[in-house]
């Protein structure tokens, strides 16, 4: 059964005593028991941060220093190149590298991406463990369901936990997952410092989402590799990316005009960004990458909606170009 979802923002002292909770900023019994199951999937210890991007913040700032360098996934979600250039002005460094290759060998921090979103790469793991800093994986879009990368090397996982993990579109949370105790309790220590925390409500809307984690990613990976296959046939669509696991997968049409006509044309499909949610999702992602990616890829996030359906579909709005 669900733990009571317990909002308090403070318990009452035992005896005079600071109990094993006190205040919500430091931990909360939901968040507890979220990240004991999360921990357990991915096979370390878990701390939830306020949304994917909170998560990438504060592992950053709790282990890396001023002068650290990033060697980061050139291929990487954008939004963690744009974070690091952001922390830039408080000298932090990062240098793009390509993860199908050995990362740059003066970095303290390797980032890599599995597989990449939206481009489908998949990091040479062995590359990366043998790196002597310290390297995490962003597995948000091949959930634990598919890839444990502490059992590849790695030493923390990143999960942006606003897509697959929660898994309905319906709550914005993130996590990290370390393989050593101490980077675990320097996290800890930073996230009650700096507040970066996750509510009870997101924490308790987590759970929920676990219990029925391994049957979407399962059912939504068999309809992806359905759609992909068949996309790859089809005369309209130029290349197919996907990795052969995992509900998300990135095609090119011919241009950029030819892309906003299908992701307007789609009915079951919504129009809109993120992914890793029960309902398909489809958008061009050149709108909000530029000339990262190519100008007529479509990023389409496979929900649990029949693939028959789903083919129709694509069929009726690849019709449009
Ligand atoms: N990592 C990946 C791979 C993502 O796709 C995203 C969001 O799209 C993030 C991290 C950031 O997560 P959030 O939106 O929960 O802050």
């Amino acid at each position: 059964m669900e733990p009571p979802l317990d909002r308090s923002t403070t318990w009452p002292y035992v005896d005079g005593e600071v109990g094993p909770f006190h205040y919500a900023r430091n931990a909360h019994p939901v968040g507890v028991e979220a990240e004991r199951q999360l921990g357990k999937l991915d096979g370390g210890e878990a701390l939830l941060f306020s949304s994917g991007m909170g998560a990438a913040t504060a592992l950053v700032l709790g282990l890396l220093a001023p002068k650290s360098k990033v060697a980061l996934a050139h291929e990487a979600y954008y939004g963690t190149g744009v974070l690091l250039s952001e922390l830039e002005r408080w000298g932090l460094r990062h240098e793009l590298y390509d993860q199908a290759g050995p990362p740059p060998p003066d970095a303290d921090l390797v980032w890599i991406e599995a597989p990449s979103n939206p481009l489908l790469t998949m990091p040479d793991f062995e590359a990366a463990a043998a790196h002597p800093g310290l390297v995490v994986c962003d597995a948000t879009a091949a959930t634990p369901i598919h890839l444990r990368p502490l059992e590849r090397g790695c030493d923390l996982v990143l999960h942006s936990a606003t897509k697959y993990l929660a898994g309905h579109h319906d709550v914005l949370l993130g996590a990290v997952v370390c393989r050593s105790v101490e980077d675990a309790e320097r996290l800890r220590i930073l996230r009650t410092r700096t507040g970066i925390v996750a509510a009870p409500d997101a924490a308790w809307l987590l759970l929920r989402g676990l219990k029925t984690l391994e049957v979407r990613v399962v059912r939504q990976s068999e309809t992806a590799a359905t759609l992909a296959a068949r996309l790859d046939q089809h005369d309209a669509v130029q290349v197919v990316r996907y990795p052969g696991f995992g509900g998300l997968l990135s095609f090119d049409v011919s241009g950029d005009e030819e892309a906003r006509r299908v992701e307007r044309t789609t009915k079951l499909i919504t129009n809109a960004t993120s992914l890793g949610g029960v309902a398909s999702t489809i958008e061009t992602r050149h709108r909000w990458e530029g000339d990262r990616v190519p100008r007529g890829l479509l990023r389409l996030a496979v929900g649990l909606e029949p693939a028959e359906d789903l083919w129709r579909d694509l069929l009726l709005a690849l019709e449009s170009v």
